[in-house]
């Protein structure tokens, strides 16, 4: 389905953006995943080495435009073309909010955000040329917030937001921007949150079970491939119906 693509995976070291490598390559796709740090993404190409999936790897500040702006004309030199970004790096918060910090907001502010901004700043004037897709990670509690932790999802509404304009403003360089807003999925981001949390949300979900990396893997490679031509400035809900 991804025949002659080349795509970068942000945060692709583990849960849903390494199953998304894992996905794109399988279906043709050439990888390029992006970490936080030199040893994860080391290790993290090497779980897939072992696996037969063989695909580049850096850790770019994705806080840094110049430093963004650098890797992703590096990647362009060297394969002529970025055809899909995939912004999935992110991490979650669930303290009250007299607890955080404002470090703390900034901090998912800026992952969350920020760095989807610069990735998308970083790829559109390739991407102008010959058109691309943009697929960002989104969540559920994009639609609903959640009971505690307002900066996760106050970024997510701030990705849908992005997703949405940016739809409508490359729309005319045939680029498609769209989300996909994840339910509960078992990765190290939902491992490390309280049981207690957990738990209770799980019981609530329709579909009976908590969402795995793949089933999150498999819309990114529905909305990256032609099959979704026509889609754009979409939040594809994939949570087994846990709406609340
Ligand atoms: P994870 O914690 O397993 O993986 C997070 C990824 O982000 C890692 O690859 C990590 O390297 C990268 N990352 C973290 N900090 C970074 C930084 N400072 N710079 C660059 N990269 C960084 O989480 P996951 O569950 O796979 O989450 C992936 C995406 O899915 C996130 O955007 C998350 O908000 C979203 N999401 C997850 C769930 C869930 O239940 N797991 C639900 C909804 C949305």
């Amino acid at each position: 389905m991804l025949k002659d693509r080349v795509a970068i995976v942000t945060g692709g070291t583990r849960g849903i953006g390494l199953e998304t490598v894992r996905v794109f390559y399988e279906n043709k796709a050439q990888v390029v995943l992006f970490g936080s740090r030199k040893e994860t993404v080391e290790e993290a190409l090497e779980i897939l080495k072992k696996e037969g999936v063989i695909v580049k790897g850096y850790y770019p500040n994705l806080n840094d435009m110049e430093e963004v702006e650098k890797v992703v004309k590096m990647i362009q030199e060297e394969y002529g073309h970025i055809d899909i970004l995939v912004n999935n790096a992110g991490i979650s918060a669930n303290k009250k909010i007299e607890d955080t910090t404002t470090e703390e907001f900034q901090k998912i502010m800026d992952l969350n955000v920020n760095a989807i901004f610069n990735m998308v700043k970083a790829v559109v004037p390739m991407m102008k040329e010959q058109g691309g897709v943009i697929l960002n990670t989104s969540s559920m509690v994009s639609i609903y917030g959640q009971p505690s932790g307002v900066g996760y999802p106050a970024s997510k509404f701030a990705v849908n937001g992005m997703t949405k304009s940016l739809a409508r403003e490359l729309a005319p360089f045939q680029i498609r921007v769209n989300a996909v807003a994840p339910g509960i999925t078992r990765t190290d981001m939902v491992s490390s949150l309280p049981k207690e949390m957990i738990e209770p949300l799980i019981k609530t979900i329709p579909l009976g079970r908590i969402g795995e990396p793949r089933d999150i893997a498999n819309a990114f490679l529905f909305l990256a491939s032609d099959l979704a031509s026509y889609v754009t400035g979409e939040i594809l809900s994939v949570d087994g119906a846990a709406r609340s």
